[in-house]
């Protein structure tokens, strides 16, 4: 009388394989479905069953473990078989009494041989392969690495008017502006906020040492990191600071006072660095090697610079403080470039125009503006209305305002995008965190 063999496969060329090797010699039954085949145990009485480890309805191991577990189990033979040979599933599947883990692909003279040393009493598991069979061998290994060259620009303060610390801002953090431009040899940082602290102790074991620091305006929280700029401190170090000749003192008597005895310990004049002031004003771009730098007057208290940064063929706008359409209050939808609501705004807009990236604030909920009116930042549905004129499909906001808990700012996120479903605008938006990285 043959032996019965019961196959609980759902890979038709591997039933087919296990087809050939055994139909004639022993009387066989396929199925693909766990829980069907250890339903046929009870009728079909297998001598000796061949389970693929993740058959569908139920596992491999569960129905090994169900076999094992009925009066007549421990007499029936269970072999496991799998593409992913793991050796974690191969003890288990030993553990629950196993007779052997047959990892695919398997040939028809291995299942001859396995089959055949079972019913002769002599099959033992083999020891798991060191190497693992079923692994797909390739000629050489892959080694990628990051290119030296690689662009972007980080993100080392994001926060408006004022650092914050704490819990609640452990996620977006609590440095004011800083953002760094990559570039081959020279660093290039717009604003010296809280964020260049961290930037400047990094920047000192970078290769080359020439820095352009460029300040789209002088308000605390665009200029307060730079004492603790440690390249400043370093005779190696060449720093030029660029910035915008303001309504009040020129930008290096501005340093100066920054750094006077009576608010700081090391004078301007003390620091070793070769520190050189230029002015920034929006007639001629700054080149700085293949990066080229141009800026455009915000709506700011003051002399305020933005700017766009045009890099590795992209283009990119970053303005950190600009109140845009001042005192609107109403819906953003429907205002383009020709409304008057836009009168003060649409030289800038043009300005932005087909950038690939635009980096603008919203530093205010539309609610929280309506008593902000005057103080230089955007709303978030008035800031919307810029950047969908400038017909830019990526914005990522930052200068968040301090009172801004990380909760609430990720909430802002999900407003920013309905704001823009409510103007009929499809861009992606990003909330911009401390040492945020965008690649270009
Ligand atoms: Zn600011
Ligand atoms: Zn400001």
């Amino acid at each position: 009388m043959k032996k019965r063999i019961l196959i609980i496969e759902n890979s038709e060329p591997v039933q087919k394989i296990l087809k050939e090797a055994l139909e004639g010699s022993f009387e066989v039954l396929f199925t693909k479905s766990g829980r069907e085949g250890l339903a046929l145990v009870g009728e079909f009485h297998p001598q000796l069953v061949i389970i693929d480890q993740l058959t569908p309805h139920l596992h491999g191991i569960e129905v090994l473990k169900k076999i094992k577990a009925l009066p007549e189990g421990p007499k029936i033979g269970v072999i496991l078989s799998t593409w992913r040979a793991l050796i974690q599933d191969y003890r288990i599947a030993l553990e629950q009494g196993a007779a052997y883990y047959l990892i695919k692909p398997f040939s028809i003279a291995t299942i001859h041989r396995i089959i055949q040393r079972y019913f002769e009493g002599k099959l033992e598991p083999a020891p798991f392969p060191l190497h693992n069979l079923n692994a797909i061998n390739s000629i050489e290994n892959y080694n990628p690495t990051v290119p030296s060259n690689v662009s972007y620009i980080k993100f080392w303060g994001t926060r408006g008017s004022t650092p914050v610390a704490g819990a609640d801002y452990s996620f977006f953090g609590g440095n004011t502006p800083c953002l760094e431009i990559s570039h081959p040899d020279t660093i290039i940082i717009i604003d010296a906020g809280t964020g260049i602290r961290e930037l400047g102790a990094e920047v000192m074991h970078r290769r080359f040492k020439e820095v352009h620091l460029i300040i789209g305006h002088t308000h605390w929280d665009h200029i307060l990191g730079f004492p603790f700029f440690t390249p400043a401190y370093s005779h190696q170090f060449e720093i030029h600071i660029h910035g915008p000749k303001g309504f009040g003192s020129h930008l290096e008597d501005l340093f100066k006072g920054m750094l006077d005895s009576d608010y700081f310990p090391i004078k301007l004049t003390e620091m070793q660095a070769k520190i050189s002031f230029h002015d920034f004003n929006n007639d001629e771009p700054l080149s700085i090697g293949s990066v080229k730098i141009s800026a455009a007057y915000a709506c700011h208290p003051g002399a305020t610079l933005c700017f766009k940064i045009e890099i590795a063929d992209k283009k990119i706008g970053y303005v950190t403080d600009n109140e845009v359409m001042i005192g609107y209050h109403g819906h953003p939808k429907g205002i383009d470039i020709n409304n008057p609501i836009l009168i003060a705004d649409k030289e800038l807009i043009e300005f932005f125009k087909g950038v690939d990236l635009l980096i603008h604030e919203a530093q205010y909920l539309p609610q929280d503006y309506r008593t902000k009116v005057g103080w230089g930042h955007s709303s978030l549905s008035n800031a919307a209305v810029f950047v969908k004129n400038t017909g830019t499909k990526n914005w990522i906001i930052t200068h968040h305002d301090p009172s801004s808990t990380d909760t609430e700012l990720h909430m802002k996120q999900q407003l920013a995008h309905q704001i823009m479903v409510d103007c009929s605008y499809d861009c992606s938006i990003q909330l911009a965190y401390d040492n945020m990285m965008v690649y270009l």
